[in-house]
């Protein structure tokens, strides 16, 4: 593993078609993806973004491309509207006087635990957008005089001033969404702020000096910078969210043409996940209690549970969030870590035997297939259900499986599982005491005393499971 034969075809939303991965600098791959906007927890369908760049950075990984990724983190610049007329996110946050780099830093480490949890791989960089103001001033410098224009608001870039722009979007200059209201003086609806202005009077806690005065950069000069900073332009893949090939990404690839002098649009390949869909609302960040990671964990769900749930569905297809199909994601995660608990200790072979060998190349086939994630998880379960084969080669399958789809199969025990959900009215020492007095009770054959240690179980919210398919003694009713 891996086979030679597959070629690495992945759907590229500049063509909108699946192409073959043809690396700019042979055997490398270099990867960029818009970072987490640090003003509040990451949701899980944020979380779904990353967890998609992570599967795809695994599987160049996997066909034995040197990975380069860049995270980004942003901490300054993104407004709560996509017109050029919102608020800063981060200068919001702060507006009841909480210090915004304290801010910045505590929802950068909570999202940085999201990220553990999710077992998605570290990258190379995580580029924080504060340090490079320097470097986007300088940017903005160069391609100023012949594709920006000076509004009293800030310096804006002219869309018109390159060729084909909005061909991401399939949108032109004149689609800008109703932006045209937000800024007087725009001279398209989609131009943009690259630059902003802070207003006569006013200050902001993070502001820079520049050629067009005190200010912050525009949110989408950021990306621009730090992917060309830390990749060079062109690059291989540029990752995020379905909303982003709307008009982030666009202004992107507008600035890198700006700036390169030349039409190519800066990364070679642009990738898009679908969003995770809630229909009550529970992923609006300004809805009270939102769908972050850390509320899956205290019901009760194992974070990997979510990212089983996420590999089930195409990366390119909405997925609808629901707790049913949580469950049974984490079912399925609990069957795969039970059905090679017995491998964890054995030592890896070579997989030489043609029935695995076979089945590597088909799991290389589904991933090469534009990560087609809920095939390969098939046959990695066939995998694991294989009999009469040898343990180790079985074991090195699984785990080059397992290397793509970041489930830590084959380092998570059984009982890692069971998070206590945060309502447990009982501790795991105290549930296993009274099962095992009930044992007890149940070998004297005093059932009135079983049947009570089973309802004071119950009374604390705990299920007794005799005769689980999964061998699971007990749970906790969510
Ligand atoms: P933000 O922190 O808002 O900049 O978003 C971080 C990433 O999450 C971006 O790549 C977004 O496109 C992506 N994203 C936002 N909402 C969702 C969602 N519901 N499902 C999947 N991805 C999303
Ligand atoms: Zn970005």
């Amino acid at each position: 593993m891996p086979s030679e034969t597959h070629t690495l075809r992945l759907f590229n939303s500049l063509t909108r078609q699946v192409e073959a991965f043809v690396p700019v600098h042979p055997g490398e791959a270099r990867v960029y993806s818009c970072g987490p906007t640090v003003y509040n927890y990451p949701h899980i369908g944020n979380m779904r973004a990353y967890v998609f760049a992570d599967t795809l950075g695994r599987t160049l990984t996997h066909f034995g491309y040197r990975l380069t990724h860049v995270i980004n983190i942003t901490d300054v610049g993104h407004l709560t509207d996509d017109g050029d007329a919102g608020e800063d996110k981060l200068e919001k946050a702060a507006a009841g006087g909480r210090n915004i780099w304290d801010i910045a830093r505590y929802y950068t480490e909570a999202y940085w635990d999201d990220v553990a949890a999710l077992n998605i791989r570290q990258p190379a960089h995580w580029s924080i957008a504060t340090d490079y103001v320097e470097q986007m001033i300088g940017f903005a410098q160069s391609i100023a005089d012949k594709h920006c224009y000076l509004l009293p608001s800030g310096l804006y870039f002219d869309t018109a001033t390159v060729a084909d722009y909005g061909r991401l979007a399939r949108q032109s200059t004149d689609d800008g969404e109703g932006r045209i209201e937000a800024v007087a003086g725009k001279r398209h609806a989609a131009d943009f702020a690259i630059w902003r202005t802070t207003p006569a009077g006013e200050t902001r806690q993070m502001e820079w000096d520049s050629p067009w005065g005190r200010g912050a950069p525009g949110w989408h000069l950021e990306c621009s910078v730090m992917s060309a900073a830390l990749l060079g332009l062109p690059f291989d893949i540029h990752t995020g969210g379905i909303d982003h090939r709307e008009i982030h990404h666009p202004n992107e690839i507008a600035q890198n043409q700006a700036y390169s002098g030349c039409d190519h649009s800066g990364a070679r390949m642009w990738m898009h996940n679908n969003f995770l869909v809630e229909r009550s609302g529970k992923m609006s960040k300004s809805a009270g209690e939102f769908l972050r990671l850390q509320l899956l964990i205290d019901k009760g769900f194992h974070p990997l549970a979510y990212r089983m749930m996420c590999l089930q569905a195409h990366y390119r297809s909405e997925l609808e969030f629901g707790w049913e199909g949580l469950a049974a994601a984490f079912t399925r995660l609990k069957r795969l870590v039970m059905g090679v608990e017995a491998l964890r200790d054995i030592e890896p072979l070579p997989p030489v035997d043609q029935r695995l060998v076979a089945l590597g190349a088909r799991f290389d086939a589904a991933i090469a297939d534009d990560l087609n994630t809920a095939v390969a998880l098939t046959l990695l379960e066939e995998a694991v259900a294989m009999k009469k084969i040898e343990a180790g080669q079985k074991r090195s399958v699984i785990a080059a499986m397992d290397a793509v789809l970041g489930l830590r199969l084959l380092t998570t025990a059984r009982a890692d599982l069971r998070t206590r959900p945060k309502t447990a009215m009982m501790d795991e020492t105290a549930i296993i005491s009274i099962l095992a007095q009930r044992k007890e009770a149940r070998a004297q054959k005093d059932f009135a005393q079983s049947d009570a240690l089973r309802d004071e179980l119950i009374a604390a919210g705990v299920e007794v499971m005799d005769g689980d398919a999964l061998g699971w003694d007990w749970r906790i009713i969510v």
